[in-house]
């Protein structure tokens, strides 16, 4: 049983010929399928109400079919061919029950609804798209060519994915909403419209440079404070770096960290276009810096935060910590004397001295053993 629960948070090989390969495949594809076909099921309760009116019907049933098709085929293969047929057999079934649910009655997903939803959608959409763009990306340009994609901690990384884009609406509900009901009770101040009214361009810099500052602090307080630091050790805890690292933080920091992002957008009054392009970038920018990659950018390195600036910043080598804690701008790490960014990358990762397991649920209960353990 203990190395059942080891193997379940170690690496998987995926050298070609071992079905194993095919057996992730065909999860990956049924999995995905199984929900995107409760999201034609019942749309009002599993699709984002923003994105409803974009989804068209007579073009997402056949890439569904398509995808349960390759979900049960990679399937079919992997019950021949890996060690244990219990994983493509899974692949097979979830395949079929994507199918029973997805040719049943498709409700057009155009309903404008806000009531309470999961975004099955959004998950399943993001997902599909970064692993798109980054796995291929890993292996071209790999830091450590050696790192599986199904790296060590992956089941745990993609079940972060999935809650902060699942959970967005819930994630709002404890930052952006009691934001905006503050506002709401005062009325609009006039500098508010002047800033809404410069330009688009202009606004997104100024939003990175406000937010930024924010976050610097956050964070530098989140490794300070000792009793803070056992909530962010959490998402220092990835001993290997890709692009699924990014996601994994505890669910206090997340929300500390919406709302010391969204506090500034709101007060402050950006427009909604600027707003908009500043969350998709940065959020995209977020996941980069976590990306196995061993771009340098030679002069850019300095002005932007990169993947070998980020890196250094979860790097468990003595002279790299606690340092780099600017989310996108290196500046206030010059500016307040905690930039590190040597000739070399940073080769170790993972926390110097604290103990965090391997599962979700054992992470989020991490920070408060260890405060009632220190009394
Ligand atoms: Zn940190
Ligand atoms: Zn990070």
């Amino acid at each position: 049983m203990s190395k059942l629960l080891r193997d379940k948070y170690e690496d998987v090989d995926l050298t070609p010929g071992q079905g194993k390969g095919s057996a992730a495949l065909s999860l990956f594809f049924s999995s995905l399928s199984l929900l995107a076909a409760l999201c034609f099921w019942v749309p009002a309760l599993f699709t984002t109400p923003e994105f409803r009116g974009f989804y068209n019907p007579a073009l997402l049933k056949p890439l569904l079919q398509l995808a349960i098709a390759i979900g049960f085929g990679f399937g079919l293969y992997a019950m021949l061919r890996h060690p244990s047929p219990g994983y493509g057999l899974t692949g097979m079934l979830l395949a079929i029950l994507a199918a029973l649910i997805g040719s049943g009655h498709i409700e057009a997903p155009n309903i404008a609804s806000r009531n309470l939803y999961v975004g099955l959608d959004y998950f399943v959409l993001t997902l599909v798209i970064l692993a798109l763009v980054f796995i291929p990306l890993e292996r071209a340009f790999a830091k450590d060519p050696t790192q599986n994609i199904l790296r060590k901690g992956w089941i745990t990384d993609l079940k972060y994915f999935m809650f902060s884009h699942m959970g967005v609406q819930l994630i709002s509900f404890f930052t952006v909403i009691p934001i905006q009901v503050f506002l709401h009770q005062v009325t609009t101040w006039s500098f508010q419209l002047w800033v809404a009214a410069q330009p688009i361009w202009l606004q997104f810099i100024e939003l990175l440079l406000v937010v930024d500052f924010g976050t610097y602090w956050i964070h530098r307080a989140m490794h300070e404070i000792p009793a803070l630091w056992k909530i962010h050790a959490i998402h220092h805890s990835t001993e290997q770096m890709n692009w699924l690292a990014s996601s994994r933080l505890h669910l206090f920091e997340i929300l500390v960290n919406r709302f010391a992002g969204y506090l500034p957008i709101f007060v402050l009054g950006f427009a909604p276009s600027a707003v908009y392009a500043y969350l998709v970038f940065i959020s995209f920018h977020a996941i980069f810096i976590h990306a196995n990659l061993r771009f340098r950018f030679p002069l850019l390195r300095w002005v932007l935060a990169t993947p070998e600036y980020h890196h250094w910043h979860h790097s468990s080598e003595d002279e790299a910590i606690d340092k780099n804690y600017a989310g996108f701008l290196p500046l206030y790490d010059v500016l307040f004397g905690t930039l590190f960014m040597p000739k070399h990358l940073a080769s170790r990762y993972g926390t110097v001295s604290d103990p965090v397991p391997d599962g979700i649920v054992g992470q989020f209960l991490y920070p408060f053993k260890s405060w009632l353990k220190r009394q």
